[in-house]
C-alpha cells in the first residue's frame, strides 16, 4: 500500500525509546551499556501495591470496568489531591487512564486543528510538539532557559498567547531539566491567564511529588480563578515506580469531562481492572516508598551533578525536581546528539541528546538518574574517559 497520510509525516516518536532499543541491542551483544536514557525509576513497584493486583485477579476483577475507572479509585484520588494539595476536587471529575500520555494526547486531540496554536514547554517532552502537528495545529514553544534556573517565565509565556491560542502547555517539575518553577511565577501567569479567558491549560504534574529539599511543589489545581479551563496531567508512573502498568489520572473540567470519557470509550474501554486496584492500594497504603526513592534520587543527584561539573567542558545546574539532569555541554566543542550516540557505541554510555526535546535542547544533554549510584559513578568515570580521548573535539575542532 502507498497511501500517504499526512499527519502521519507529522507526527513524532520518543526518541528515549530508541536509545533504549539500541542500548539493549548493544547489551544483547555483550556490550557493558550503563543506561542513564530511559525516564523510569529503576526501583520495583512496592510489594503491597503489587500484592493487590494479585488479589484483584484472584478475586475476579477480570472484565471491563466502568470507562471512567473505578469509583473507589477516583475517589481515593479526590481524597489524596485533597490531602497533598488541600483542594476539593470531586471524583466525577477525575479519569483514570492507562498512563499520563494519554492526557495529553486526549487533550491535544481535543483543542488541536489546522489554524490554532497551542503552546508548549521547549525543551519539554517530546510527545506535546509531535501530538499538536498531528492534529495540524501550530506548536508555539514556550522557551525554557538554563538562566532561569529551567522554570518558563511566567511573562514570556503570557506574551506569546496570541487570538489563535486555544491550549497552553505546563510542566513542573520538568523532564527534560528537573527544573521547577518558583510559586511566585506560577502566581504571575494564573494572574496574567485572567485576560485571555478563552485559554485552556493542560499542567502536567506527574513528577508533583518529585522535588528536593524540601522544595513544595506549586499545582495549578490551588487556583480556583482557572479550574473551569485546567486540565491537571497526573499518574502512578514515576511517584510508585509503576511506569509498565500503564496507570495515570486526570481531572478535567465538568464540560471537558465527558469528551474525554468519549475517546476513553473509542479508543481503549477502560483501563486494565486489576492495575486499578493497585493504583488504589498505591493511593491508600503506606507512603514511605516516595520518601525513600526520593531520598536515593536526592543522593545520586549529587553524585551526578557534581561529576558532570568536573568534566571537562560540562557544567550542570542542580536540578530541583524529578531525576534528570541536563547538563550544559557548549564548552566541549560536541553537538549534542553526536556526543550522545559516540558516548553510547563507544564508551556505553546511554543519554539522550537535548534536541530529542525540542530546538532550545541543543548544547545539552539529559541524563536520567534512574540508576544505583555506583553505576552513575562508573558512566561518569567513561564519560571523563571518553571527553579526554577527543581534546580535538573538545577544542571545538
Ligand atoms: N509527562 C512527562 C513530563 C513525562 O516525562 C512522562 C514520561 O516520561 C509522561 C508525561 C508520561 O508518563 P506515562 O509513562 O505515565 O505515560
Amino acid at each position: 500500500m502507498t497511501t500517504t497520510i499526512a499527519a502521519f509525516d507529522r507526527i513524532g516518536e520518543e526518541n528515549a525509546f530508541a536509545v533504549l532499543a539500541r542500548a539493549t541491542a548493544l547489551a544483547n551483544e555483550g556490550r557493558n551499556i550503563i543506561n542513564l536514557g530511559i525516564g523510569q525509576p529503576d526501583f520495583q513497584t512496592p510489594p503491597h501495591i503489587v500484592e493487590a493486583a494479585i488479589k484483584a485477579l484472584r478475586d475476579g476483577h477480570h472484565g471491563y470496568t466502568p470507562a471512567t475507572g473505578i469509583l473507589p479509585l477516583r475517589e481515593a484520588v479526590a481524597v489524596d489531591l485533597h490531602r497533598r494539595l488541600n483542594v476539593e476536587v470531586s471524583p466525577d471529575d477525575v479519569l483514570i487512564v492507562p498512563g499520563g500520555k494519554v492526557t495529553m494526547f486526549m487533550a491535544i486531540l481535543m483543542f488541536g486543528e489546522p489554524g490554532m496554536e497551542i503552546m508548549y514547554p521547549d525543551p519539554g517532552f517530546p510527545i506535546y510538539r509531535s501530538m499538536i502537528e498531528f492534529t495540524g495545529a501550530t506548536p508555539v514553544p514556550i522557551p525554557i532557559r538554563e538562566e532561569n534556573g529551567f522554570a518558563f517565565s511566567a511573562a514570556e509565556t503570557l506574551s506569546l498567547i496570541a487570538p489563535k491560542t486555544r491550549l497552553i502547555i505546563i510542566n513542573s517539575p520538568a523532564n527534560p531539566t528537573g527544573g521547577v518553577t518558583p510559586a511566585s511565577e506560577i502566581d504571575a501567569l494564573v494572574d496574567g491567564l485572567a485576560a485571555h479567558p478563552d485559554v485552556a491549560i493542560m499542567s502536567d504534574e506527574i513528577y508533583g511529588q518529585m522535588t528536593f529539599d524540601g522544595l513544595e511543589h506549586r499545582s495549578l489545581l490551588t487556583y480556583p480563578s482557572i479550574r473551569d479551563r485546567l486540565i491537571l496531567l497526573d499518574g502512578w508512573s514515576k511517584t510508585y515506580a509503576m511506569t509498565g502498568w500503564r496507570m495515570g489520572y486526570s481531572v478535567w473540567p465538568a464540560d471537558l469531562y465527558d469528551k474525554a470519557r468519549k475517546l476513553a470509550v473509542n479508543s481503549y474501554s477502560c483501563v486494565n481492572a486489576a492495575a486499578q486496584f493497585a493504583g488504589l492500594a498505591a493511593l491508600t497504603g503506606p507512603q514511605e516508598c516516595i520518601d525513600e526513592m526520593m531520598q536515593a534520587f536526592a543522593a545520586r543527584r549529587t553524585i551526578v551533578v557534581d561529576g558532570l561539573n568536573a568534566l571537562p567542558g560540562m557544567s550542570c545546574v542542580n536540578p530541583e525536581g524529578a531525576f534528570y539532569a541536563f547538563p550544559n555541554i557548549k564548552a566541549t566543542g560536541w553537538q549534542a546528539k553526536p556526543l550522545a550516540s559516540a558516548l553510547l557505541e563507544e564508551a556505553g554510555v546511554a543519554v539522550i541528546g537535548g534536541p530529542d526535546f525540542g530546538i532550545l535542547g541543543e548544547g545539552y544533554l539529559r541524563l536520567s538518574y534512574a540508576n544505583s549510584a555506583e553505576n552513575i559513578e562508573r558512566a561518569l568515570e567513561r564519560m571523563a574517559d571518553f571527553l579526554t580521548a577527543h581534546p580535538e573535539v573538545a577544542a571545538g575542532d
